[in-house]
């Protein structure tokens, strides 16, 4: 089996390792004898969005958002809106996550475009939000559970463990569903203790990490639904051996919330 992946902006795109995610998606599907297939897209690319089966697009600083947000809207959104309708799945970190969103005002009063498939928008703030995190991940108990559109499903209760680093507020519409509820750090806005954003197969979030390798529940989820979307929901994925993974999620959950 082969599933492609569409790599958002990776040359402006990537701190603290973002790339990594797609390492471990790459690494999983391996495992299982899945060809994991990446197309870059970058400033002036054209990509065929309904072959598709799954996105990224890291995190950067405001100044890398700023080089490819025009090319972005104008070249991408329709065809990726299309597919995030679709199903595709889709993994947003921090800057990539504003860019997903209506847009961002960034703290020095530039307002760049955001692609609109995720009903949020960022505005950025004078003190940066820096630091560990730790999202409780209830999705049945956070947000609208009633929106027509949301089909995505987390086995419940995974305490995702990341790194944030951002100047970035970011508020939700009524079309997102939380992906989780913070436990330790600020979360998406520092206010009100959401962290993440979700719709259809589409997340955005503030994890760095690389998030995917440390939260390995996760990223066999996002493997799990693009397979199923591809070539069946009786699709299974084999198990892997995750002894080390959850054992250092756990020793950082329980170290954070000591
Ligand atoms: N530039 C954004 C902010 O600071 C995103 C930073 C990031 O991706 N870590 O809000």
């Amino acid at each position: 089996m082969q599933l492609t992946l569409a790599h958002l902006y990776g040359s402006h795109m990537n701190i603290y390792g973002d790339r990594g995610n797609i390492i471990s998606l790459r690494q999983r599907c391996a495992w299982r004898g899945i060809e994991l297939r990446v197309l870059p897209v970058d400033v002036g690319s054209t990509i065929d969005w309904a072959e598709c089966d799954m996105a990224f697009f890291g995190g950067g600083q405001d100044s890398g958002q700023s080089l490819i947000a025009d090319d972005f809207f104008q070249r991408q959104s329709e065809g990726l809106a299309r597919a995030v309708e679709h199903g595709m799945v889709m993994l947003a970190i921090c800057g990539g996550y504003q860019m997903l969103g209506h847009y961002f005002l960034t703290h020095t009063g530039e307002k760049l475009p955001g692609v609109g498939v995720l009903d949020v928008h960022t505005v950025g703030g004078k003190q940066r939000l820096i630091g560990n995190i730790v999202i409780e991940s209830k999705l049945t108990q956070l947000g609208s559970t009633e929106l027509p559109t949301a089909n995505y499903q987390l086995p419940t209760d995974i305490r995702l463990v990341g790194f944030e680093n951002h100047s970035g507020r970011t508020y939700h519409g009524p079309g997102v569903r939380s992906l989780g509820r913070v436990l330790v750090g600020h979360g998406d806005n520092g206010e009100d203790g959401v962290g993440g954003a979700v719709y259809r197969n589409t997340i955005g979030c503030y994890l760095h990490g690389s998030l995917l390798p440390k939260n390995p529940q996760l990223a066999d989820h996002l493997i799990r639904t693009a397979l199923q979307r591809r070539y069946g929901s009786s699709v299974s994925l084999a198990p892997l051996d995750n002894t080390l993974e959850l054992q250092a999620q756990r020793v950082m959950v329980e170290r954070l919330l000591a």
